[in-house]
């Protein structure tokens, strides 16, 4: 079994090891939830996308166990031609409802919601303008499709064109680039909703007024704050005030929607027929088993009944932000429940992040540094995730362990 690529691959693999680069993976032997057994023993999770508690709720499993029951395990077929039942329908019309678009389309994943978004809708005379801090999927979804491409720095609105210093590189600011693509066809600007790595929020408000300003569209991929962001949770559009002014957005079933897998593009009536006619991971993939269908109409009715778990969500993360920055820690400022806990002003910030990971484990806390190449040098961080699956007491005992390992790695007095 072994040949020229195989003997390639292990001494590139090799080489992840020597450069520290290689991803191991921990395992969890029990359900993802605020307590999970990680080898053998008991830790509170603090950096699952579990944003609302749901990954185990019991009225999700409830729910996916009755469509199991009623609608069977899987459908051996994609969409159109014998794979749509009642109930997929029933998931679109109330997603399309919570998010205030005309209607929606079910995916595999939102990776493949994005890989289906931009090929179908725009070609050669278009424009597609992309945050430069985009998610892998956006990315490679504008790679299928033949637009012209721009990217923007990271939350830039101006008309400019300067020397970024952080990678000494010229860099454009949104506006300029809608001026760049004023003779496109169609020109359509892409954002992440918010932002993984710093939890920062794209400013929706700015990017509206700019789209209606050069004649544009607006897609949000909204994975990281559907279902929590803004009063009511129905995401980035809502808390930056701008509904009914992005056209198209993507999100995810598999964060803070329950946890599992799906995803889903909601927009303009014509966007979602187009896109069911032409759309490639739609035409040519297995459809959402009806488990997951089943638990996510669930989701949707809990989120669209009350508010209380992100209100109990934005309670966590006030009160887990206040406490850490009282402690002495250097965190990214924000209102999102990815709290970043930074090294950067430390010796050997990539080392310590990662030592200060493990002994937080060994203080029953589960989280995970990320350094180069994940983040840019010097930024290396500890990304805390706040759920509202956390009790007060979870996250006290976090607090109560980042301060005790701060002070043993001298980071804190
Ligand atoms: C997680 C994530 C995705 C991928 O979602 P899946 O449903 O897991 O494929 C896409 N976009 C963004 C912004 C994400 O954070």
């Amino acid at each position: 079994m072994h040949n020229k690529l195989t003997d390639f691959l292990a001494t590139e693999i090799k080489s992840l090891h020597d450069q520290k680069l290689f991803k191991t993976e921990r395992i969890i032997e029990s359900a993802q939830g605020a307590e999970i057994i990680v080898k053998g023993k008991k830790a509170l999770n603090f950096c699952a996308n579990n944003y609302l508690g749901l990954s185990s709720h019991p009225d999700l499993i409830k729910a996916a166990h009755e469509e199991i029951e009623s609608r069977g395990y899987g459908l051996s077929s994609v969409r159109f031609i014998c794979g749509t039942q009642d109930i997929h329908k029933v998931l679109e019309a109330k997603i399309s409802k919570f998010l205030g678009m005309e209607d929606t389309i079910l995916f595999s994943s939102c990776f493949d919601a994005n890989g289906a978004l931009f090929e179908p809708l725009l070609g050669e005379n278009d424009a597609i303008i992309s945050d430069a801090l985009n998610h892998a999927s956006i990315i490679d979804g504008i790679r299928l499709c033949k637009a012209q491409r721009w990217a923007y720095k990271h939350g830039d609105m101006r008309d400019v064109e300067e020397i970024d210093p952080a990678t000494d590189k010229m860099a454009k600011g949104l506006e300029r680039c809608l001026i760049e693509a004023k003779n496109c066809r169609f020109r359509m600007i892409a954002t992440d909703g918010s932002f993984s790595m710093d939890g920062d929020i794209a400013k929706l408000k700015e990017i509206c007024d700019l789209a209606e300003k050069y004649d544009a569209i607006v897609m949000v991929d909204d994975s990281h704050s559907t279902g929590f962001l803004g009063k009511t949770g129905r995401g980035t559009h809502e808390y930056r005030d701008v509904m009914g002014r992005v056209d198209i957005i993507t999100t995810t079933f598999g964060k803070a929607l329950g946890g599992a897998s799906g995803g889903c593009i909601s927009g303009p009536k014509e966007v979602i027929d187009w896109l069911r006619n032409k759309a490639r991971p739609y035409l040519f993939s297995n459809t959402v088993p009806p488990a997951v269908v089943g638990a996510t109409i669930k989701v949707m009715d809990l989120l669209m009944a009350s508010t209380d778990l992100r209100d109990k969500l934005e309670r966590n993360t006030k009160y887990f932000r206040t406490k850490m920055t009282e402690a002495g820690f250097d965190i990214v400022a924000g209102e999102h429940p990815i709290v970043p806990i930074m090294f950067g002003k430390y010796p050997d910030c990539s080392k310590l992040a990662v030592e200060f990971a493990n002994k937080m484990l060994e203080e029953g806390i589960y989280v995970i540094a990320f350094s180069f190449p994940v983040v840019a040098k010097g930024k290396d961080r500890i990304r805390v995730q706040i759920s509202a699956g956390h009790e007060m007491e979870h996250i006290d005992k976090a607090i109560t362990a980042f301060t005790k390992v701060g002070k043993e790695l001298g980071m804190i007095k």
